[in-house]
């Protein structure tokens, strides 16, 4: 409530009027093309943290100390020995994930160094770092194009998964349009005993595109499961839940990256690439760094309080991100406008879900039916066996260094393609 409603965000000069900053307008902000707009608006942003940090401090520290209490009654070496203990994750993930994505922060400032030259900034700054480094070279299809565009991408998935992915178009699962009253953004929902729904607000977008691909791999990932196992075992759990949808995506964007001509379009989208790694691998990891960082802090016996918090994020910005940073004040209180660490061990799923999706998609588009015919068997493996083993069947081995490596391996790619073409 203090973040949603109290916050009482400053005011700021947007298009020719005075209004309220809120989280939506800021990210709209952010990945604008005014750098003056988002120096301004990170400073107001950050401005309002500041008045109430000491206050979230203590609420964080509240909800660690929350978890403190129940990994002691339940007998946990740790916080996070009982967070994955609970998703029935091998322990050795966690810290697999940390370890392979910290190895691989020297290719993240490489390409924090390529956007400070490719912008030709003196100094970049956090909020430097959104704006896509190719303007102007957003897909601008009709919803009808963009469905068509996605069945080209997932052609190597094969004829029975694209008649699931027209079925859902043709049988009227997906509302499309933006209407008076609706709710924003996208999603999909699955209903045992039903087929799935999607609901969208689709904009002519690049990003929009690639949201039908996600929220049909959501739905498809449902209707394989609802259709093979009983209902107490249909449910995925959150640890896969990002896996199908990101899959698709990584296929549609690998398809587009194949079979464009277009050098500007080439750019735009390996750097749309990089900036998918960038968030949800590299992102999220630093903030499940975090996470690990200050519940051991409070394990520890040291009170967690709006300083050490502070440090120890501007500590681990300057790990991910690196030199070609310049890593502002402000830029340390970011734990405390991140909600997701009210759920704490939630977002390292995004990176382990990221990185399994780019391992299957790689799979796919390599080995052909037998991967694909693994993969279904994950898509209908529901909460059957635990997650890491479900996604073991689909060739993506956590317990491994493989798929991380292999992750890395395609970002890297991603950004000499990049370098090439600059
Ligand atoms: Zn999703």
């Amino acid at each position: 409530m203090l973040d949603n409603a109290d916050l009482n965000l400053p005011e700021i000069e947007y298009e020719g009027k005075t209004i309220q900053l809120s989280h939506g307008l800021y990210s709209v902000i952010m990945s604008g093309h005014d750098r003056a707009k988002r120096e301004e608006a990170f400073k107001l942003y950050y401005s309002a943290f500041r008045k109430i940090l000491t206050t979230l401090a203590t609420t964080y520290y509240g909800n660690v100390k929350a978890n403190m209490f129940y990994k002691s009654v339940r007998g946990h070496e740790s916080c996070l020995n009982k967070a994955l203990f609970e998703e029935d994750v091998d322990a050795s993930v966690y810290a697999r994930l940390v370890k392979s994505v910290s190895e691989a922060t020297p290719i993240m400032h490489r390409y924090m160094a390529l956007r400070k030259r490719v912008l030709g900034y003196a100094d970049m700054h956090m909020y430097d770092i959104y704006p896509s480094l190719v303007p102007n070279a957003e897909l601008k299809l009709s919803f009808e194009e963009a469905f068509e565009l996605c069945l080209k991408g997932l052609e190597p998935l094969g004829e029975e998964y694209l008649s699931l992915f027209r079925k859902g178009r043709d049988e009227g699962w997906i509302d499309v349009c933006e209407t008076e009253g609706k709710r924003s953004g996208a999603y999909s929902i699955g209903i045992y005993g039903n087929h799935p729904f999607v609901l969208l607000n689709y904009q002519k977008t690049t990003h929009d595109v690639f949201t039908i691909a996600h929220e049909m791999g959501h739905s498809l990932h449902s209707y394989y499961s609802n259709g093979a196992q009983p209902y107490a075992k249909a449910d995925y759990k959150i640890f896969v839940a990002e896996v199908a949808s990101t899959v698709n995506e990584v296929l549609l964007l690998k398809y587009l990256l194949k079979t464009t001509e277009d050098a500007n379009l080439k750019k735009y989208l390996l750097n749309y690439f990089m900036d998918m790694i960038r968030t949800t691998l590299f992102r999220q990891t630093q903030f499940a760094e975090f996470e690990e960082k200050a519940h051991a802090l409070a394990e520890g016996g040291e009170p967690l309080n709006k300083d050490n918090l502070s440090s120890l994020y501007l500590e681990l910005n300057k790990k991910y991100y690196g030199e070609a940073v310049t890593h502002d004040e402000e830029i340390s209180f970011e734990w405390a406008r991140i909600p997701h660490f009210y759920r704490s061990f939630y977002v390292y799923k995004y990176a382990t879900g990221i990185t399994s999706a780019i391992c299957i998609a790689n799979r796919i588009l390599r080995e052909g039916e037998k991967a694909v015919e693994d993969y279904k068997r994950f898509l209908k493996g529901g909460c059957s066996t635990d997650p890491v083993s479900l996604l073991k069947i689909a060739g993506a081995d956590l317990t491994a260094e493989a798929p991380f490596k292999a992750a890395m391996a395609e970002f890297e790619e991603a950004l000499k393609e990049f370098e090439a073409l600059s």
